[in-house]
């Protein structure tokens, strides 16, 4: 027995891939919130990459040439869905000649599936800028409705490998849990700070917002995806001189300058919280970067 494992382990060597490998389901998602569910759903069963590292806007993602023949290997491509990706997705699954994962298909699995957005749209036209043309797609920030995302991943996967259903849905059972938890602990870290004002720079928070009972004020863009106006800017600071604003949030992907000379015109915290893991150091689990940012914006209100 050992010297037959050992035979296959040379032969994987000689071929340069594990032979288990062969029969992973392979899954790309375009964020890193979407891989470290799929990778909880999946288990040893897949093998999950995301486009994105953390620190990129979600909204663009700066494209690679190795994203093509990753895509065209791929038997799932996972997204956050309401247009969050277009500037980046339609183009990269044009180019990768892969049927299995275009619009419409089992591989192509849209998580915002069930999930009922705010800012619902007015038009969905992209051409003035507007990153958020079907609505708010930053809905993994609430942990509850990050549920759904799971939920929606593990669908595919029962679709996709009918073999391991039972694994697929034991394991998101068992993630769910994980995070139930979690988020019963978030609610309480936060409770304290119920109505607690805050801007943000890109309108990532609503959701979040929501689930902690905290009031969000504002943005410093003038609307998703476009940029401030000295004007904007002056309006924001007085509403929030005026509404004793005492948080500015930075998101890592935008730079700090006009963030900190709000908060400094303001005398409010500036915080950077990522917007999903990996956006900051130690954060490359979705529970990681929710417990960092309840941690980091409860400090900051406690002040
Ligand atoms: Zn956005």
């Amino acid at each position: 027995m050992k010297l037959k494992l050992s035979f296959v382990a040379l032969l994987a060597a000689v071929l340069g891939t594990a032979p288990v490998n062969a029969a992973k389901i392979r899954v790309v998602t375009t964020l890193t919130d979407l891989a470290d569910f799929a990778r909880n759903v999946g288990g040893d069963q897949v093998e999950v990459r995301s486009l994105a590292t953390g620190i990129e806007d979600t909204h663009g993602v700066p494209m690679k040439p190795s994203f093509v023949p990753l895509l065209n290997r791929a038997d799932l491509v996972v997204l956050a869905g309401f247009d969050c990706e277009h500037a980046f997705l339609p183009a990269l699954l044009d180019a990768s000649r892969n049927p299995r994962i275009q619009l419409g298909q089992p591989g192509y699995v849209d998580c915002s599936k069930g999930i009922d957005p705010v800012e619902a749209p007015t038009s969905t036209d992209h051409s003035e800028g507007d990153v958020h043309p079907y609505g708010n797609p930053h809905y993994m920030l609430d942990p509850v409705m990050a549920k759904t995302a799971v939920s929606n991943i593990c669908d595919a996967f029962v679709t996709a490998a009918p073999q391991y259903a039972a694994d697929f849905k034991k394991n998101r059972d068992a993630y769910l849990a994980k995070l139930a938890a979690k988020i019963m602990e978030w609610k309480a870290e936060m409770a304290p700070y119920k109505g607690a004002k805050f801007v943000s720079y890109h309108e990532h928070w609503p959701y979040f917002a929501a689930r902690f009972g905290l009031d969000y004020v504002g943005t410093i863009e003038l609307k998703p995806g476009i940029d401030p106006t000295p004007r904007h800017i002056e309006e924001l600071i007085g509403e929030m001189k005026a509404q004793h604003v005492p948080i500015v949030v930075r998101e890592p992907q935008f730079p700090e300058k006009v963030p900190a000379l709000i908060a400094k015109q303001t005398g409010a915290t500036l915080i950077k919280l990522p917007i999903m893991p990996g956006g900051v150091p130690d954060t490359d689990t979705y529970i990681k970067e929710m417990d960092y940012i309840v941690n980091t914006m409860a400090n900051a209100l406690k002040k």
